[in-house]
Protein backbone atom coordinates (compact mmCIF):
# COMPACT_ATOMS: atom_id res chain seq x y z
CA UNK A 1 0.00 0.00 0.00
CA UNK A 2 0.90 3.36 -0.96
CA UNK A 3 1.46 6.50 1.31
CA UNK A 4 -1.90 7.69 3.44
CA UNK A 5 -4.05 10.36 1.48
CA UNK A 6 -3.03 13.53 3.09
CA UNK A 7 -4.99 15.90 4.73
CA UNK A 8 -4.41 17.84 1.82
CA UNK A 9 -6.05 16.10 -0.65
CA UNK A 10 -9.12 15.93 1.90
CA UNK A 11 -9.08 19.95 2.03
CA UNK A 12 -9.17 19.96 -1.68
CA UNK A 13 -12.48 17.34 -2.15
CA UNK A 14 -13.73 19.10 0.88
CA UNK A 15 -14.22 22.13 -1.31
CA UNK A 16 -14.02 20.53 -5.16
CA UNK A 17 -16.92 17.77 -4.18
CA UNK A 18 -18.62 19.19 -0.81
CA UNK A 19 -18.65 22.69 -1.73
CA UNK A 20 -17.29 23.61 2.15
CA UNK A 21 -14.94 26.44 2.58
CA UNK A 22 -13.60 24.97 5.93
CA UNK A 23 -13.46 21.95 8.32
CA UNK A 24 -15.56 22.52 11.29
CA UNK A 25 -14.39 21.66 14.90
CA UNK A 26 -12.55 17.95 15.17
CA UNK A 27 -13.74 16.87 11.16
CA UNK A 28 -9.98 17.50 10.19
CA UNK A 29 -8.26 15.52 13.41
CA UNK A 30 -10.70 12.97 12.68
CA UNK A 31 -10.21 12.44 8.74
CA UNK A 32 -6.39 12.36 9.29
CA UNK A 33 -6.88 9.52 11.96
CA UNK A 34 -9.24 7.75 9.84
CA UNK A 35 -6.92 8.05 6.60
CA UNK A 36 -4.08 6.79 8.79
CA UNK A 37 -5.50 4.06 9.92
CA UNK A 38 -6.23 4.09 12.90
CA UNK A 39 -9.68 3.30 15.01
CA UNK A 40 -11.15 6.98 16.12
CA UNK A 41 -13.67 7.73 18.65
CA UNK A 42 -16.06 10.61 17.66
CA UNK A 43 -18.08 12.58 19.87
CA UNK A 44 -19.66 15.31 18.43
CA UNK A 45 -23.28 17.30 19.01
CA UNK A 46 -26.37 16.42 16.28
CA UNK A 47 -25.89 18.76 13.25
CA UNK A 48 -21.65 19.01 14.19
CA UNK A 49 -20.78 17.53 10.96
CA UNK A 50 -20.11 13.67 11.65
CA UNK A 51 -21.30 11.89 8.11
CA UNK A 52 -17.95 14.19 6.31
CA UNK A 53 -15.82 12.15 8.72
CA UNK A 54 -16.62 8.54 6.73
CA UNK A 55 -17.86 10.40 3.36
CA UNK A 56 -14.50 12.53 2.54
CA UNK A 57 -12.16 9.28 3.88
CA UNK A 58 -14.09 7.17 1.69
CA UNK A 59 -13.09 9.01 -1.61
CA UNK A 60 -9.70 9.03 -0.67
CA UNK A 61 -8.89 5.40 0.45
CA UNK A 62 -8.91 2.86 -1.79
CA UNK A 63 -11.26 0.73 -0.95
CA UNK A 64 -15.07 0.16 -0.17
CA UNK A 65 -16.21 2.43 3.51
CA UNK A 66 -19.22 0.58 5.23
CA UNK A 67 -21.55 2.80 7.05
CA UNK A 68 -23.76 1.05 9.40
CA UNK A 69 -26.74 3.27 10.43
CA UNK A 70 -29.55 2.24 12.33
CA UNK A 71 -32.30 4.26 10.28
CA UNK A 72 -33.76 3.37 6.92
CA UNK A 73 -34.70 6.90 6.31
CA UNK A 74 -31.27 8.42 7.16
CA UNK A 75 -29.57 5.95 5.00
CA UNK A 76 -31.49 6.79 2.03
CA UNK A 77 -30.90 10.29 2.50
CA UNK A 78 -27.75 9.97 2.54
CA UNK A 79 -27.33 8.15 -0.35
CA UNK A 80 -29.56 10.25 -2.42
CA UNK A 81 -27.45 13.02 -1.32
CA UNK A 82 -24.32 11.92 -1.82
CA UNK A 83 -25.25 10.56 -5.87
CA UNK A 84 -26.24 14.32 -6.19
CA UNK A 85 -22.57 15.22 -4.89
CA UNK A 86 -21.61 13.08 -7.81
CA UNK A 87 -20.32 10.38 -5.33
CA UNK A 88 -21.32 6.04 -6.08
CA UNK A 89 -22.94 5.14 -2.91
CA UNK A 90 -25.88 2.80 -2.23
CA UNK A 91 -27.47 0.85 0.54
CA UNK A 92 -28.19 -2.26 1.60
CA UNK A 93 -30.88 -3.09 4.29
CA UNK A 94 -34.53 -4.73 4.65
CA UNK A 95 -36.76 -2.63 3.11
CA UNK A 96 -35.06 -3.37 -0.28
CA UNK A 97 -36.42 -5.80 -3.34
CA UNK A 98 -34.23 -8.57 -3.78
CA UNK A 99 -33.11 -7.53 -7.60
CA UNK A 100 -32.30 -3.67 -6.27
CA UNK A 101 -29.88 -5.87 -3.30
CA UNK A 102 -28.01 -7.62 -6.28
CA UNK A 103 -28.15 -4.78 -8.10
CA UNK A 104 -26.35 -3.25 -5.78
CA UNK A 105 -23.67 -6.33 -4.45
CA UNK A 106 -22.77 -6.84 -8.33
CA UNK A 107 -22.26 -2.70 -8.30
CA UNK A 108 -19.61 -3.20 -5.38
CA UNK A 109 -18.12 -6.22 -7.17
CA UNK A 110 -17.15 -4.20 -10.11
CA UNK A 111 -15.49 -1.18 -7.72
CA UNK A 112 -18.33 1.17 -8.67
CA UNK A 113 -19.16 2.00 -5.22
CA UNK A 114 -17.47 3.96 -2.33
CA UNK A 115 -20.23 3.99 0.31
CA UNK A 116 -22.04 1.02 0.85
CA UNK A 117 -24.83 2.00 3.68
CA UNK A 118 -25.99 -1.05 5.96
CA UNK A 119 -28.45 -1.95 8.65
CA UNK A 120 -26.71 -3.90 11.22
CA UNK A 121 -29.17 -6.94 10.99
CA UNK A 122 -27.75 -7.09 7.14
CA UNK A 123 -24.20 -7.15 8.12
CA UNK A 124 -24.77 -9.54 10.59
CA UNK A 125 -26.17 -12.21 8.37
CA UNK A 126 -23.08 -14.90 8.19
CA UNK A 127 -23.02 -15.33 4.52
CA UNK A 128 -23.26 -11.53 4.19
CA UNK A 129 -20.05 -10.97 6.75
CA UNK A 130 -18.33 -13.70 4.10
CA UNK A 131 -19.19 -11.52 0.97
CA UNK A 132 -17.77 -8.90 2.74
CA UNK A 133 -14.71 -10.39 3.69
CA UNK A 134 -13.99 -11.25 -0.17
CA UNK A 135 -13.97 -7.58 -0.59
CA UNK A 136 -11.74 -4.44 0.10
CA UNK A 137 -12.70 -2.86 2.59
CA UNK A 138 -11.14 0.42 4.03
CA UNK A 139 -13.18 1.62 6.81
CA UNK A 140 -16.27 0.89 8.79
CA UNK A 141 -17.89 3.66 10.04
CA UNK A 142 -20.67 3.40 12.74
CA UNK A 143 -23.04 5.85 13.12
CA UNK A 144 -25.47 6.36 16.32
CA UNK A 145 -22.54 4.03 18.19
CA UNK A 146 -24.60 4.68 21.45
CA UNK A 147 -26.72 1.91 20.91
CA UNK A 148 -24.48 -0.71 21.31
CA UNK A 149 -24.15 -0.19 24.65
CA UNK A 150 -26.34 -1.63 26.88
CA UNK A 151 -25.94 1.49 29.26
CA UNK A 152 -26.63 4.00 26.53
CA UNK A 153 -29.62 5.89 26.13
CA UNK A 154 -30.75 3.99 23.25
CA UNK A 155 -30.02 0.33 23.39
CA UNK A 156 -30.83 -1.73 20.10
CA UNK A 157 -29.96 -5.33 20.36
CA UNK A 158 -28.50 -6.09 17.08
CA UNK A 159 -26.34 -3.03 17.15
CA UNK A 160 -24.56 -5.00 20.28
CA UNK A 161 -23.40 -7.39 18.19
CA UNK A 162 -21.37 -5.09 15.65
CA UNK A 163 -18.31 -6.01 18.06
CA UNK A 164 -17.92 -9.44 15.64
CA UNK A 165 -17.07 -7.26 13.17
CA UNK A 166 -13.52 -6.91 14.10
CA UNK A 167 -13.07 -10.71 13.58
CA UNK A 168 -14.59 -11.00 10.10
CA UNK A 169 -12.81 -8.00 9.09
CA UNK A 170 -9.34 -7.61 11.13
CA UNK A 171 -7.26 -4.95 10.40
CA UNK A 172 -9.97 -2.67 8.72
CA UNK A 173 -9.98 0.95 10.64
CA UNK A 174 -13.16 1.70 12.53
CA UNK A 175 -14.78 4.93 13.44
CA UNK A 176 -17.41 4.91 15.59
CA UNK A 177 -19.49 7.93 15.77
CA UNK A 178 -22.51 9.27 18.57
CA UNK A 179 -23.73 13.07 19.53
CA UNK A 180 -24.22 11.85 23.13
CA UNK A 181 -22.47 9.27 25.64
CA UNK A 182 -21.32 9.77 29.01
CA UNK A 183 -17.59 8.10 30.44
CA UNK A 184 -19.33 5.16 30.78
CA UNK A 185 -21.34 4.69 27.78
CA UNK A 186 -18.11 5.61 25.87
CA UNK A 187 -15.71 3.29 27.19
CA UNK A 188 -18.47 0.58 26.99
CA UNK A 189 -18.43 1.44 23.09
CA UNK A 190 -14.95 1.03 22.66
CA UNK A 191 -14.64 -2.17 24.56
CA UNK A 192 -17.83 -3.66 23.15
CA UNK A 193 -16.25 -2.75 19.15
CA UNK A 194 -12.75 -3.90 20.40
CA UNK A 195 -11.71 -0.57 19.36
CA UNK A 196 -7.27 -0.58 19.50
CA UNK A 197 -6.52 2.73 21.28
CA UNK A 198 -9.25 4.81 19.58
CA UNK A 199 -8.24 8.35 19.00
CA UNK A 200 -11.28 10.29 20.89
CA UNK A 201 -12.48 13.23 19.50
CA UNK A 202 -14.66 15.19 21.86
CA UNK A 203 -16.83 18.06 20.73
CA UNK A 204 -18.56 20.45 23.12
CA UNK A 205 -22.02 19.44 24.52
CA UNK A 206 -22.91 23.20 25.25
CA UNK A 207 -26.35 24.00 23.31
CA UNK A 208 -25.86 27.48 24.28
CA UNK A 209 -29.41 28.48 22.82
CA UNK A 210 -31.17 26.10 24.75
CA UNK A 211 -32.51 27.51 28.02
CA UNK A 212 -32.57 24.76 30.69
CA UNK A 213 -35.52 24.76 33.23
CA UNK A 214 -37.06 22.71 35.71
CA UNK A 215 -40.59 23.40 37.44
CA UNK A 216 -42.29 22.08 40.09
CA UNK A 217 -45.08 19.51 38.67
CA UNK A 218 -48.10 20.95 40.77
CA UNK A 219 -51.00 20.69 38.47
CA UNK A 220 -50.16 18.14 36.20
CA UNK A 221 -51.85 17.93 33.04
CA UNK A 222 -53.40 21.44 33.21
CA UNK A 223 -49.56 22.95 33.70
CA UNK A 224 -49.13 20.88 30.64
CA UNK A 225 -51.88 22.98 28.90
CA UNK A 226 -50.97 26.08 29.69
CA UNK A 227 -47.12 25.90 29.30
CA UNK A 228 -48.29 25.07 25.52
CA UNK A 229 -50.71 27.90 25.61
CA UNK A 230 -48.23 30.22 26.60
CA UNK A 231 -46.66 29.09 23.78
CA UNK A 232 -48.91 30.34 21.20
CA UNK A 233 -48.74 27.56 18.48
CA UNK A 234 -44.62 27.32 18.51
CA UNK A 235 -43.14 23.42 17.63
CA UNK A 236 -42.94 21.63 20.58
CA UNK A 237 -42.64 18.35 21.99
CA UNK A 238 -43.82 16.67 25.44
CA UNK A 239 -41.86 13.60 26.12
CA UNK A 240 -43.72 11.46 29.03
CA UNK A 241 -42.90 8.17 30.43
CA UNK A 242 -45.59 5.85 29.14
CA UNK A 243 -47.67 5.67 25.81
CA UNK A 244 -51.55 5.89 27.83
CA UNK A 245 -49.80 9.39 28.89
CA UNK A 246 -48.87 10.51 25.80
CA UNK A 247 -52.29 10.06 24.65
CA UNK A 248 -54.31 11.47 27.41
CA UNK A 249 -51.78 15.22 27.56
CA UNK A 250 -52.28 14.72 23.69
CA UNK A 251 -56.18 14.98 24.38
CA UNK A 252 -56.40 17.39 26.28
CA UNK A 253 -54.23 19.47 24.36
CA UNK A 254 -56.69 18.76 21.45
CA UNK A 255 -59.29 19.64 23.66
CA UNK A 256 -57.62 22.87 25.06
CA UNK A 257 -57.49 23.98 20.86
CA UNK A 258 -54.08 22.66 20.53
CA UNK A 259 -52.83 21.39 17.63
CA UNK A 260 -51.21 18.04 19.09
CA UNK A 261 -50.79 14.58 18.65
CA UNK A 262 -49.43 11.14 20.76
CA UNK A 263 -46.36 9.49 18.76
CA UNK A 264 -45.52 5.76 20.36
CA UNK A 265 -44.32 3.20 19.35
CA UNK A 266 -47.68 1.33 19.98
CA UNK A 267 -49.49 2.82 17.06
CA UNK A 268 -49.98 1.71 13.34
CA UNK A 269 -47.21 2.77 11.38
CA UNK A 270 -49.31 4.99 8.88
CA UNK A 271 -50.23 6.97 11.95
CA UNK A 272 -46.97 7.71 13.58
CA UNK A 273 -45.48 8.26 9.88
CA UNK A 274 -48.22 11.15 9.00
CA UNK A 275 -47.94 12.61 12.95
CA UNK A 276 -44.42 13.05 11.87
CA UNK A 277 -44.86 14.58 8.77
CA UNK A 278 -47.59 16.78 9.92
CA UNK A 279 -45.01 17.85 12.75
CA UNK A 280 -42.28 18.65 9.61
CA UNK A 281 -44.73 21.00 7.86
CA UNK A 282 -45.98 22.77 10.97
CA UNK A 283 -49.30 21.31 10.60
CA UNK A 284 -49.28 19.85 14.11
CA UNK A 285 -47.68 22.34 16.41
CA UNK A 286 -47.08 19.58 19.43
CA UNK A 287 -45.95 15.65 19.50
CA UNK A 288 -46.48 13.98 22.40
CA UNK A 289 -44.37 11.38 22.73
CA UNK A 290 -42.39 8.40 24.29
CA UNK A 291 -38.77 8.20 23.57
CA UNK A 292 -39.88 6.28 20.10
CA UNK A 293 -40.15 9.88 18.64
CA UNK A 294 -36.23 10.14 18.55
CA UNK A 295 -33.30 9.55 16.06
CA UNK A 296 -33.33 11.18 12.84
CA UNK A 297 -36.01 14.06 13.83
CA UNK A 298 -34.53 16.60 12.27
CA UNK A 299 -36.78 19.95 12.55
CA UNK A 300 -34.56 22.91 13.25
CA UNK A 301 -37.51 25.33 14.15
CA UNK A 302 -38.36 22.68 17.89
CA UNK A 303 -38.84 26.08 20.11
CA UNK A 304 -39.54 24.15 23.54
CA UNK A 305 -39.12 19.99 24.32
CA UNK A 306 -40.97 19.58 27.69
CA UNK A 307 -40.42 16.47 30.09
CA UNK A 308 -43.21 15.45 31.55
CA UNK A 309 -41.63 12.39 33.40
CA UNK A 310 -38.42 12.59 34.56
CA UNK A 311 -35.91 10.76 32.62
CA UNK A 312 -33.70 7.57 33.29
CA UNK A 313 -30.30 9.41 32.69
CA UNK A 314 -28.43 12.79 31.89
CA UNK A 315 -27.65 10.57 28.79
CA UNK A 316 -31.71 10.75 27.23
CA UNK A 317 -32.56 14.36 28.49
CA UNK A 318 -29.41 15.54 27.51
CA UNK A 319 -30.52 13.85 23.37
CA UNK A 320 -33.74 14.63 23.84
CA UNK A 321 -33.52 18.35 24.47
CA UNK A 322 -31.33 18.85 21.69
CA UNK A 323 -33.87 18.34 19.25
CA UNK A 324 -35.14 21.57 20.37
CA UNK A 325 -33.13 24.86 18.88
CA UNK A 326 -31.54 23.39 15.81
CA UNK A 327 -31.48 26.50 13.78
CA UNK A 328 -29.21 28.15 16.90
CA UNK A 329 -32.48 30.62 17.58
CA UNK A 330 -33.49 30.77 21.48
CA UNK A 331 -35.61 27.72 22.61
CA UNK A 332 -36.45 26.04 25.80
CA UNK A 333 -35.94 22.62 27.25
CA UNK A 334 -38.34 22.52 30.37
CA UNK A 335 -38.86 19.49 32.49
CA UNK A 336 -41.35 19.20 35.56
CA UNK A 337 -40.31 17.66 38.18
CA UNK A 338 -42.60 16.09 40.80
CA UNK A 339 -39.75 14.56 43.78
CA UNK A 340 -42.48 11.63 44.74
CA UNK A 341 -41.91 10.13 40.84
CA UNK A 342 -38.49 10.01 41.36
CA UNK A 343 -38.23 8.21 44.86
CA UNK A 344 -40.56 5.83 43.07
CA UNK A 345 -37.73 4.98 39.98
CA UNK A 346 -35.36 5.30 42.88
CA UNK A 347 -37.38 2.56 45.05
CA UNK A 348 -37.88 0.03 41.95
CA UNK A 349 -34.12 0.28 41.01
CA UNK A 350 -33.01 -0.65 44.40
CA UNK A 351 -35.76 -3.85 44.27
CA UNK A 352 -33.93 -5.04 41.82
CA UNK A 353 -30.96 -7.00 41.83
CA UNK A 354 -27.28 -6.13 41.99
CA UNK A 355 -26.27 -6.84 38.73
CA UNK A 356 -23.29 -4.21 37.41
CA UNK A 357 -26.00 -2.93 35.05
CA UNK A 358 -28.66 -2.16 37.80
CA UNK A 359 -25.89 -0.41 39.82
CA UNK A 360 -25.02 1.78 36.02
CA UNK A 361 -28.76 2.66 36.13
CA UNK A 362 -28.93 3.43 39.64
CA UNK A 363 -25.89 5.81 38.92
CA UNK A 364 -27.63 7.55 35.53
CA UNK A 365 -30.73 8.22 37.43
CA UNK A 366 -28.97 9.66 40.66
CA UNK A 367 -26.86 11.52 38.08
CA UNK A 368 -30.57 12.95 36.50
CA UNK A 369 -32.24 13.45 39.97
CA UNK A 370 -29.96 15.84 41.25
CA UNK A 371 -29.87 18.04 37.75
CA UNK A 372 -33.50 18.37 38.34
CA UNK A 373 -32.89 19.23 41.99
CA UNK A 374 -29.56 21.39 41.39
CA UNK A 375 -29.31 24.61 43.39
CA UNK A 376 -26.61 25.83 41.17
CA UNK A 377 -26.67 26.78 37.19
CA UNK A 378 -27.94 23.77 35.28
CA UNK A 379 -25.85 24.26 32.50
CA UNK A 380 -22.90 23.62 34.71
CA UNK A 381 -24.17 20.27 35.90
CA UNK A 382 -24.95 19.36 32.70
CA UNK A 383 -22.04 20.06 31.36
CA UNK A 384 -20.03 18.66 34.29
CA UNK A 385 -21.81 14.91 33.79
CA UNK A 386 -20.39 14.96 29.86
CA UNK A 387 -16.52 15.56 31.87
CA UNK A 388 -16.68 19.35 30.25
CA UNK A 389 -15.46 21.74 33.48
CA UNK A 390 -16.77 24.70 33.06
CA UNK A 391 -16.99 27.22 36.33
CA UNK A 392 -18.87 30.57 34.74
CA UNK A 393 -22.82 30.24 35.26
CA UNK A 394 -24.17 29.96 32.15
CA UNK A 395 -26.99 33.01 32.71
CA UNK A 396 -29.65 30.85 30.51
CA UNK A 397 -30.82 28.38 32.68
CA UNK A 398 -33.54 29.20 35.36
CA UNK A 399 -31.40 29.06 38.19
CA UNK A 400 -29.00 31.56 36.51
CA UNK A 401 -32.03 33.63 35.93
CA UNK A 402 -34.14 33.43 39.23
CA UNK A 403 -32.03 32.16 41.80
CA UNK A 404 -34.18 29.87 44.68
CA UNK A 405 -34.65 33.02 46.79
CA UNK A 406 -34.48 31.94 51.33
CA UNK A 407 -36.39 33.38 53.44
CA UNK A 408 -37.36 32.36 56.74
CA UNK A 409 -39.66 29.56 57.06
CA UNK A 410 -39.99 28.39 60.30
CA UNK A 411 -43.62 29.44 61.40
CA UNK A 412 -45.06 28.07 57.86
CA UNK A 413 -43.27 25.04 58.22
CA UNK A 414 -44.80 25.14 62.40
CA UNK A 415 -47.91 25.42 60.37
CA UNK A 416 -47.27 22.66 58.35
CA UNK A 417 -46.08 19.85 60.90
CA UNK A 418 -48.40 20.70 63.09
CA UNK A 419 -51.77 20.33 60.38
CA UNK A 420 -49.28 16.58 59.77
CA UNK A 421 -49.63 15.88 63.46
CA UNK A 422 -53.63 17.37 64.14
CA UNK A 423 -54.65 15.19 61.43
CA UNK A 424 -53.20 11.97 62.93
CA UNK A 425 -50.21 11.32 60.36
CA UNK A 426 -52.12 9.67 58.26
CA UNK A 427 -53.00 11.66 54.93
CA UNK A 428 -50.99 12.81 51.90
CA UNK A 429 -49.69 16.11 50.87
CA UNK A 430 -53.11 16.85 49.38
CA UNK A 431 -54.78 16.15 51.91
CA UNK A 432 -52.70 18.23 54.48
CA UNK A 433 -52.31 21.16 52.08
CA UNK A 434 -56.71 21.26 52.01
CA UNK A 435 -56.48 21.35 55.07
CA UNK A 436 -54.27 24.14 55.92
CA UNK A 437 -55.96 26.10 53.37
CA UNK A 438 -59.57 25.44 54.80
CA UNK A 439 -60.71 23.30 52.22
CA UNK A 440 -65.02 22.93 52.73
CA UNK A 441 -64.45 19.45 50.74
CA UNK A 442 -66.52 16.66 51.99
CA UNK A 443 -63.65 14.34 52.75
CA UNK A 444 -62.56 17.42 54.89
CA UNK A 445 -65.97 17.50 56.74
CA UNK A 446 -66.37 13.48 56.94
CA UNK A 447 -62.76 13.63 58.61
CA UNK A 448 -63.81 16.66 60.67
CA UNK A 449 -60.56 18.07 60.14
CA UNK A 450 -62.28 21.33 59.93
CA UNK A 451 -62.58 21.57 63.39
CA UNK A 452 -59.20 21.48 63.44
CA UNK A 453 -56.72 24.37 65.08
CA UNK A 454 -54.84 23.96 62.08
CA UNK A 455 -57.69 24.41 59.59
CA UNK A 456 -57.98 27.16 57.25
CA UNK A 457 -54.27 28.41 58.86
CA UNK A 458 -52.49 28.96 55.55
CA UNK A 459 -55.38 30.16 53.47
CA UNK A 460 -53.50 32.96 52.73
CA UNK A 461 -51.18 31.22 50.24
CA UNK A 462 -51.65 29.34 47.53
CA UNK A 463 -52.06 25.41 47.32
CA UNK A 464 -48.24 25.42 45.21
CA UNK A 465 -46.97 27.04 47.55
CA UNK A 466 -47.66 24.90 50.75
CA UNK A 467 -47.19 22.00 48.27
CA UNK A 468 -43.54 23.38 47.73
CA UNK A 469 -42.96 23.77 51.70
CA UNK A 470 -43.85 19.73 52.63
CA UNK A 471 -41.89 18.84 49.77
CA UNK A 472 -38.61 20.97 51.12
CA UNK A 473 -39.69 19.51 54.83
CA UNK A 474 -39.80 16.12 53.21
CA UNK A 475 -36.44 16.43 51.54
CA UNK A 476 -34.63 18.12 54.62
CA UNK A 477 -36.08 14.64 56.95
CA UNK A 478 -38.70 16.82 58.78
CA UNK A 479 -41.22 14.46 56.97
CA UNK A 480 -41.44 11.19 55.63
CA UNK A 481 -43.76 9.57 53.34
CA UNK A 482 -45.03 6.42 54.26
CA UNK A 483 -45.11 4.40 50.96
CA UNK A 484 -47.31 1.64 52.68
CA UNK A 485 -49.52 3.91 53.79
CA UNK A 486 -51.02 5.87 50.93
CA UNK A 487 -47.65 8.26 51.24
CA UNK A 488 -48.86 9.46 54.34
CA UNK A 489 -46.82 12.00 55.76
CA UNK A 490 -45.05 11.25 58.72
CA UNK A 491 -43.17 13.50 61.87
CA UNK A 492 -39.33 12.56 62.18
CA UNK A 493 -37.23 13.46 65.56
CA UNK A 494 -35.76 16.36 63.18
CA UNK A 495 -39.26 17.61 63.17
CA UNK A 496 -39.07 18.55 66.81
CA UNK A 497 -36.91 21.31 67.55
CA UNK A 498 -38.85 23.20 64.82
CA UNK A 499 -42.37 22.31 66.26
CA UNK A 500 -40.82 23.51 69.79
CA UNK A 501 -39.78 26.77 68.42
CA UNK A 502 -36.09 26.02 69.19
CA UNK A 503 -34.64 25.83 65.74
CA UNK A 504 -35.32 28.62 62.77
CA UNK A 505 -35.71 27.14 59.04
CA UNK A 506 -34.56 28.68 55.99
CA UNK A 507 -36.79 27.53 53.40
CA UNK A 508 -36.65 27.99 49.68
CA UNK A 509 -39.02 30.24 47.69
CA UNK A 510 -41.27 28.28 45.61
CA UNK A 511 -40.83 30.00 42.23
CA UNK A 512 -44.21 30.18 40.83
CA UNK A 513 -44.15 33.20 38.06
CA UNK A 514 -44.93 30.70 35.28
CA UNK A 515 -47.96 29.16 37.42
CA UNK A 516 -51.09 30.60 36.32
CA UNK A 517 -53.39 31.48 39.48
CA UNK A 518 -56.16 29.38 38.49
CA UNK A 519 -56.00 26.80 40.92
CA UNK A 520 -57.86 23.23 39.81
CA UNK A 521 -56.34 20.01 40.93
CA UNK A 522 -56.64 16.89 39.16
CA UNK A 523 -57.19 13.68 41.38
P1 LIG B 1 -24.32 15.04 12.31
O1 LIG B 1 -24.26 13.70 11.60
O2 LIG B 1 -23.13 15.28 13.17
O3 LIG B 1 -25.60 15.28 13.03
P2 LIG B 1 -24.31 16.05 9.65
O4 LIG B 1 -23.19 15.22 9.15
O5 LIG B 1 -25.68 15.66 9.25
O6 LIG B 1 -24.24 16.18 11.21
O7 LIG B 1 -24.00 17.54 9.22
C1 LIG B 1 -24.86 18.58 9.54
C2 LIG B 1 -24.84 19.65 8.45
O8 LIG B 1 -23.59 20.31 8.40
C3 LIG B 1 -25.07 19.07 7.07
O9 LIG B 1 -25.98 19.88 6.40
C4 LIG B 1 -23.69 19.12 6.44
O10 LIG B 1 -23.78 19.22 5.05
C5 LIG B 1 -23.10 20.35 7.07
N1 LIG B 1 -21.61 20.33 7.12
C6 LIG B 1 -20.84 19.31 7.50
N2 LIG B 1 -19.54 19.65 7.47
C7 LIG B 1 -19.48 20.93 7.06
C8 LIG B 1 -18.42 21.88 6.82
N3 LIG B 1 -17.13 21.54 6.99
N4 LIG B 1 -18.76 23.10 6.41
C9 LIG B 1 -20.05 23.45 6.24
N5 LIG B 1 -21.09 22.63 6.43
C10 LIG B 1 -20.82 21.38 6.85
ZN1 LIG C 1 -27.18 28.52 34.29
Amino acid sequence: PGAAPSLAAAQQLLEDVFGYKSFRFGQADIIQQVLAGGDTQVLLPTGGGKSLCYQLPALLLPGLTLVISPLVSLMDDQVSALKELGISAAAIHSGMQSVEVMNTLRGIQEGNIKLLYLSPERVLQTHFLERLQGLHISLIAIDEAHCISQWGHDFRPEYGQLGVLRNWLPGVPILALTATADAVTRTDIAERLHLQNPHLVQGSFDRPNIRYVVQEKYRNKPQVVDYVKTQSGASGIIYCGSRKRTEEIAERLVRAGVKAAAYHAGLPHEIRQSTLYRFLRDDLHVVVATVAFGMGINKPNVRYVMHYDLPRSIEAYYQETGRAGRDGAPAEAIMFYEPNDARWVRRMLNEQDDSPQVAVERQKFHAMSLFAEAQTCRRLVLLNYFNEFRDKPCMNCDLCLNPPQQYDGTVDAQKALSCVYRTGQQFGVQHVVDVLRGSKQQKIKDYQHDQLSTWGLGKDKKQEYWISVLRQLIHRGLLVQDIRFHSALRLTEEARPVLRGEVALTLAKPRLEAISSEQHVEA
